[in-house]
């Protein structure tokens, strides 16, 4: 008897027909709620996921039959990792599969609070013609500090040296040697608060980086620094954020994660004209959901096929 993969997320049809092709049986049933899921899952030995389904430790205990869970995506969040692991159920993800759409997000956000382009689009709109307000800065000869620099923040340290910026970041799991090869010199965090003309976050949220950027360091950094998260929420202290903001000492902030999502309406940041966000979308581009629905349905066949 083949082996019975559930798609339970929107992958895409090649995606499905990679699952197919490896003689795979595959149903495709998005958006049932955990009921529904619970009720069918003892027959399935894979489980298809982005990261709307909810892999919780009560619909794994009625896995009986699952071996592997693939999550098309980077993050793991809505897996109960330790109740697969119990279950000695393999959870695979595609690390890397969005990392050119990630930085590319950041990059936009650093061009866009430069350029203003948020606040100058809501200006015009409103009938206004600011220019003088609108004056910007040039991207070419700032210093860009990219804390953590793995499959995304390499890939904007990439990108930031094309576009002639100096680059320095923090990473301690990073030699010097391997930093050199990009194009980027490691440094001490408090030397990249200090130097820094914009900030771009590229860290797993853990223990050592939650509130990583607080009042303090928002203070030690230089007045007029853009700060850019598309990372995790809770590595920054958006109300100290927001402070930092209104009182001007940062030029501008992006966030495309926050603390809790969706925010509060009345979150402290969104009184802010320097503060642009985006929705999570970090990985959102059509080219990055295909990649990374192609590579979890590959690693999937491969896993079943062993
Ligand atoms: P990665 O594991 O390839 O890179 C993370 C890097 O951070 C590693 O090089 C690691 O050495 C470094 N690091 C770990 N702890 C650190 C610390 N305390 N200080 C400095 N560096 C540290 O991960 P990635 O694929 O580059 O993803 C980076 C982040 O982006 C993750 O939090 C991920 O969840 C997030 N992400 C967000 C979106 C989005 O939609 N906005 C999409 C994909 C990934």
């Amino acid at each position: 008897m083949s082996a019975r993969v559930l798609v339970s997320d929107d992958l895409s049809p090649e995606a499905v027909k990679v699952l197919e092709e490896a003689g795979l049986e595959v149903d495709v049933k998005v958006g049932l709620k955990p009921d529904a899921l619970e009720a069918i899952i003892g027959g399935y030995d894979a489980l298809a996921v982005r990261s709307a389904t909810k892999v919780t430790a009560k619909l794994l205990e009625r896995a009986t039959r699952l071996k592997v869970i693939g999550r098309a995506g980077v993050g793991v969040d809505n897996v109960d990792l330790d109740a697969a692991t119990r279950r000695g159920v393999v959870v695979m993800n595609t690390p890397g599969g969005s990392s050119v759409t990630v930085a590319e997000l950041a990059l936009a956000m650093i061009l866009g609070l430069y350029r203003h382009v948020p606040a100058a689009t809501a200006s015009v709109k409103a009938g206004k013609w600011e220019k003088k307000k609108f004056q910007g800065h040039e991207l070419s000869g700032k210093t860009l500090g990219v804390v953590g620099i793995g499959n995304i923040g390499s890939v904007l340290v990439d990108r930031a040296v094309a576009m002639k910026m100096r680059v320095i970041a923090y990473d301690p799991f990073i030699s010097p040697e391997a930093a050199a090869k990009l194009g980027v010199t490691l440094v001490e965090l408090d030397q990249l608060w200090a130097e820094a003309d914009a900030i771009s976050l590229h860290v797993p949220l853990t223990e050592q980086t939650r509130n990583l950027v607080n009042a303090g360091v928002l203070a030690r950094m230089k007045r007029g620094a853009l700060l850019v998260n598309c990372a995790r929420g809770g590595i920054v202290d958006e109300r100290a954020l927001a402070d930092a903001l209104a009182s001007g000492h940062l030029g501008g902030a992006a966030l495309d994660v926050f603390e809790k999502e969706p925010p509060p309406p009345d979150h402290p940041l969104f009184a802010v004209e320097s503060f642009v966000c985006t929705p999570h979308i970090g990985a959102s581009t059509e080219e990055a959901q295909s990649a990374v629905a192609v590579a979890i349905a590959e690693q999937l066949a491969a896993y079943l096929q062993k």
